[in-house]
């Protein structure tokens, strides 16, 4: 799985049958440009400041829309009250947190091809995406524990 340009993001909204409307295009392009994580309070400031007729109650519709077609996922890695919101590349997305310092590392290959077809065959489901995590110590808080 590689990772998911723009373009084919604007072509699975189209596949599903919803508009590219103005507000789904600048929610989507915030999100492109957020480097893979995003809160909702920095997106809705920097959806603000590129359109100003955008209101929340449209950008959470987005939100809401986006998440449905698996191209982002919320989470709370950042110990907020808000959400962070995951870019899925290729409809993954992958996190060691150190349970020491809470430092976040990213990782793309996971190799989970095989499993999410035998989780499909046998649960009878149609798997969309995942979101991993592990958790441990990173290399800095291995060292400090010696
Ligand atoms: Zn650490
Ligand atoms: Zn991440
Ligand atoms: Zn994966």
């Amino acid at each position: 799985m590689s990772e998911d340009p723009f373009g084919s993001r604007l072509e699975r909204l189209r596949e599903a049958g919803h508009k590219l409307t103005h507000a789904r295009l600048t929610v989507l392009q915030v999100l492109e440009q957020s480097g893979g994580h995003i809160t909702s309070t920095e997106l809705l400031e920097r959806v603000n400041a590129a359109d100003p007729s955008i209101g929340r109650a449209s950008v959470f519709r987005c939100l809401d829309l986006f998440t449905r077609l698996c191209f982002i996922r919320p989470t709370h890695i950042d110990n907020n009250a808000t959400p962070t919101y995951v870019l899925m590349s290729g409809g993954h997305h992958h996190h060691i947190i150190c349970t020491a310092c809470n430092r976040v590392i990213e990782f793309e290959d996971c190799h989970l091809d095989e499993l999410t077809r035998e989780l499909e065959q046998r649960l009878n489901v149609t798997l969309t995406g995942h979101l991993l995590e592990f958790y441990g110590l990173c290399a800095h808080c291995r060292s400090a524990d010696q």
